[in-house]
């Protein structure tokens, strides 16, 4: 922590602009020492903090790039350190050569996440923030991103600070009580108590439900495409990608996974799983028992139909319907450009699923596919809902425990044991809540979270 850090902080590519970020003590020294001004009396360390100076980075006389220099003085700052961001020409080679030379001044080459990091260490947010920060930048839609920034304001922690604040105020009173029983009685204390852990529970539960939808939002739903030879299947990826593509085709760097294409359509992510395998079903369907279909099948979120109306059905397409029996399905009656040869009774008979009619060789019903899905996984609302989506595995964990303890709170009390008992498991719960603020929590832990960041953030 005593280590002045440094690191370039855009994207290691060719752009418009450059940043190399550095925080510490020596930041202002190391600047003094590499920038010259246009008016060459002037020193940045005795300038105004927060401003934005226009001069040149010198290597022994030689001038490497003309930039701009941001300066800002602790403790205003993302680290709350001293910082500065020198901002250069987005070339790889200057910017390397920048960074070499503040790195020559005795600066480290920060690790990935450092800085946010240190904005941890020193108290300017919370360790659900600083995650919160990782999933801005890797956020894969526009409600994802959403979500991370409502987390990143704190919604998150005001709820858990909330709850942890009650539970607090309940351990004190059953202290006190136990210490005072002469002046504090515990006398219906424990119907109180329980009245409030059931509230506690409650939202708790609230969260961890929603988690579910949390992780959809911001892995994508895993998703298959199923049908017949012929039906449309490709064409209905073509499609999906050819939209998303529209949509990200100035987002340089975009890999695809060959396992699994994904594709946003409106703010939902798809995750389009195996698709040489998909692009293949004419065996899955051929052989119907084959472990691959059922398997994909089953882990999928959510499959997708197609059949061709323009065909009768055929022994395949039972097939395949007793496949997604009770899984989140939508069949696509494809081909209505052509005269219908099925029926949407006769596909269901006692199932139901929900059947748009497309002719995805005319794009029509891609607008109400979207929309399905957003009903069928988020009640269609998701971009207008104030809830906050808790969408990391480790937030979910400590809730889960959270929850456990507050359960064997209301068991001591069911089974009138002592009331020093409750205060054991209120202060388990208090301290798992307290683990998703970053209290307490292993140093390990914290190195893995921060290690997930990109280079200079
Ligand atoms: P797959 O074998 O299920 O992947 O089906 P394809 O996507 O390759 O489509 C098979 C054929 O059906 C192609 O010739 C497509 O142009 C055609 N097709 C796909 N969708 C429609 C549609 O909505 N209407 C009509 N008339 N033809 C379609």
């Amino acid at each position: 922590m005593s280590d002045t850090i440094a690191a370039i902080a855009t994207a290691p590519s060719s752009g418009g602009i450059s940043i190399i970020r550095i925080s510490g003590d020596k930041a202002f020294h190391c600047i003094d020492s590499i920038f010259q001004a246009k008016n060459k009396s002037k020193i940045l360390s005795k300038e105004k903090s927060h401003t934005i100076h226009y001069g040149f980075i010198i290597d022994e006389e030689d001038i490497v790039d003309e930039v701009m220099v941001s300066i800002m003085r602790a403790p205003s700052t993302y680290t709350r350190e001293d910082v500065v961001e020198i901002n250069c020409h987005g070339g790889i080679i200057v910017t390397k050569k920048i960074l070499e030379i503040v790195l020559r001044q005795g600066i480290r080459l920060a690790k990935p996440g450092e800085f946010t990091k240190r904005a941890f260490l020193n108290g300017r947010i919370d360790l659900s923030q600083a995650e919160a920060v990782c999933d801005i930048i890797n956020a894969k839609n526009d409600i994802a991103l959403k979500n991370s920034l409502k987390q990143l304001r704190g919604r998150e922690l005001e709820i858990i600070k909330g709850i942890r604040e009650n539970i607090l105020r309940d351990i004190a009173y059953i202290e006190a009580a136990l210490d005072d029983p002469e002046h504090i009685s515990l006398e219906g204390f424990s119907n109180k108590l329980y009245n409030h852990i059931e509230l506690y529970c409650k939202t708790i539960n609230e969260l961890i439900i929603g988690a579910k939808s949390g992780k959809l939002i911001k892995e994508g739903i895993k998703t298959v495409i199923l049908g017949k030879p012929n039906v449309g299947k490709s064409s209905l990826l073509n499609i999906l990608v050819r939209e998303d593509r529209a949509i990200v085709t100035d987002i340089a760097g975009t890999t695809r996974d060959t396992l699994e294409e994904t594709i946003r359509l409106k703010d939902i992510t798809l995750n389009i799983v195996d698709t040489a395998g998909i692009r293949n079903t004419e065996d899955i369907v051929e052989k119907i028992g084959v472990d691959k279909a059922i398997r994909l099948a089953k882990e999928a979120d959510l499959i997708i139909y197609v059949i061709d109306s323009s065909t009768p059905l055929d022994t395949n397409d039972q097939a395949i319907l007793s496949l997604i029996r009770d899984k989140k399905a939508i069949l696509l009656l494809n081909k209505s450009d052509l005269p219908p040869m099925v029926t949407e009774e006769e596909i269901l008979k006692d199932m139901e699923y929900p059947i748009i009619s497309t002719s995805l060789i005319e794009n029509k019903g891609m607008e109400e596919l979207g929309q399905l899905i957003s009903e069928m996984f988020f009640k269609g609302d998701i971009a207008l809902n104030e809830d906050i989506y808790i969408t990391n595995d480790r937030h979910i964990e400590a809730f889960t425990k959270a929850l456990e303890a507050l359960i064997m709170v209301k068991q001591s009390i069911d089974k009138d044991m002592p009331e020093d008992f409750y205060s054991i498991d209120l202060l388990a719960a208090y301290e798992e809540l307290g683990g998703i603020l970053g209290e307490n929590v292993e140093e390990d832990v914290i190195n893995m979270i921060f290690s997930e960041f990109c280079m200079g953030k």
